[in-house]
């Protein structure tokens, strides 16, 4: 088994997201890589940089920091014999390790803009290793950049950053410096590029600790929340359905939903569902179901507790609000009947005038 470690450079749009192909926002122009073997040697790079073909002109952000010119492509090969090249360079089912999640995401989104096969499995599990250092050096939330990992490895800073080669080495140099914190290297990520089209394709991952569910694409929220493969609590260990102490109840911003249960076998679990958007105004789930801590149990049962003040500040809100207009509706129909009476009392003042006016024949007549 080879790792293959790589970092892509790409450039967007010069002329804004106006001017911008939806189907191609990150044109590759670069791709750099190591291939290190199963004990992490360094045994092979691959290096070449890309003449693109969709935005002919540097956006001035990318030239900000990619050290490439236009002119510096002119003579290098297209994306679909380069890219051909790479997957032929990473062999068969090699496991890739990227700085962040974006470079596999732009290099399948390239691949699809040309028709380009591949032999991804699905679901594509690769490593993360700016996750992977944050869990195992950081608080695990915090996504250092890579120059600040280098420099916090002590790793001898003699190229330049932002140069896919460049990137792909320094990140190898982490992953083989990484001795302490070595079971982490098999904590993988799932890609998400890829969702599942349909029902049967969605799945559901074991990890160790965590067992993490990826659900298909739906219209949006309320469409997702009704399905009971999103919403179905399982225990990770044994899989048996678990006895729910917490139903799921969504969190401050609406995009995450927790739910706190009990495994008779293994004590108390915890679901935590994240919803994602797709690449429309679709959205699709993320769930992990993991046992839980008594600080976790604690933390849920706050989040409760302030979803319900939320929801009782906001039922007072609707209550004042109504209160409010029934209270604007009355006083506009009090206007109106005053209006009225006014008119009333005007016209019959009207009709009465010709009574009170002098009538009859005129004078003189
Ligand atoms: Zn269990």
């Amino acid at each position: 088994m080879n790792y293959i470690v790589f970092d892509l450079e790409w450039n967007q749009s010069p002329g804004g997201r106006f001017r911008e192909n939806p189907k191609i926002p990150f044109e590759i122009l670069e791709i750099g890589a190591v291939k290190l073997n199963g004990r992490r040697k360094m045994v092979d790079e691959f290096h070449e940089t890309i003449k693109p073909l969709v935005y002919t002109r540097m956006n001035r952000y990318t030239q900000k920091v990619v050290h490439m010119d236009m002119k510096d492509l002119k003579d290098s090969r297209t994306f679909t014999p380069v890219a051909k090249s790479f997957l032929k360079w990473c062999g068969r089912n090699p496991v890739f390790v990227t700085w962040g999640p974006s470079d596999l995401f732009e290099l399948q989104r390239n691949l699809e803009y040309y028709h380009i096969e591949h032999r991804f499995p699905q679901p594509f599990l690769y490593i993360d290793l700016q996750k992977i250092y944050s869990l195992g050096y950081l608080d695990g939330k915090k996504r250092p950049a890579l120059h600040e990992a280098v420099e916090a490895m002590e790793i001898p800073q003699d190229r330049p950053f932002h140069a896919a080669f460049d990137d792909a080495w320094y990140t190898a140099q982490i992953m083989q410096k990484m001795e302490g914190i070595k079971p982490l290297l098999g904590y993988k990520s799932v890609d998400y590029y890829r969702l599942p089209e349909k029902k049967e394709e969605e799945f559901t991952l074991n990890f160790k600790t965590y067992s993490k569910f990826v659900s298909m694409l739906y219209p949006d929220k309320d469409a997702a929340m009704k399905e009971a493969s999103v919403t179905d609590l399982r225990c990770n260990r044994c899989g048996k359905p678990l006895e729910i102490k917490i139903d799921w109840f969504s969190g401050a911003g609406g995009t995450m939903y927790y739910a706190l249960c009990e495994c008779p076998k293994h004590g108390p679990v915890k679901g935590k569902i994240r919803l994602r958007k797709g690449p429309g105004e679709e959205v699709y789930v993320v769930k992990t179901i993991k046992a839980a801590t008594e600080e976790d149990v604690q933390d849920i049962e706050e989040r409760k507790h302030q979803a319900q003040e939320r929801r009782h500040k906001r039922a007072e809100k609707e209550k004042a609000r109504r209160k409010a207009k029934k209270a604007a509706l009355a006083e506009e129909k009090k206007l109106q009947q005053k209006a009225r009476i006014s008119q009333q009392k005007a016209r019959r003042s009207r009709t009465k005038k010709p009574d009170t006016s002098p009538k009859g024949p005129k004078k003189g007549d």
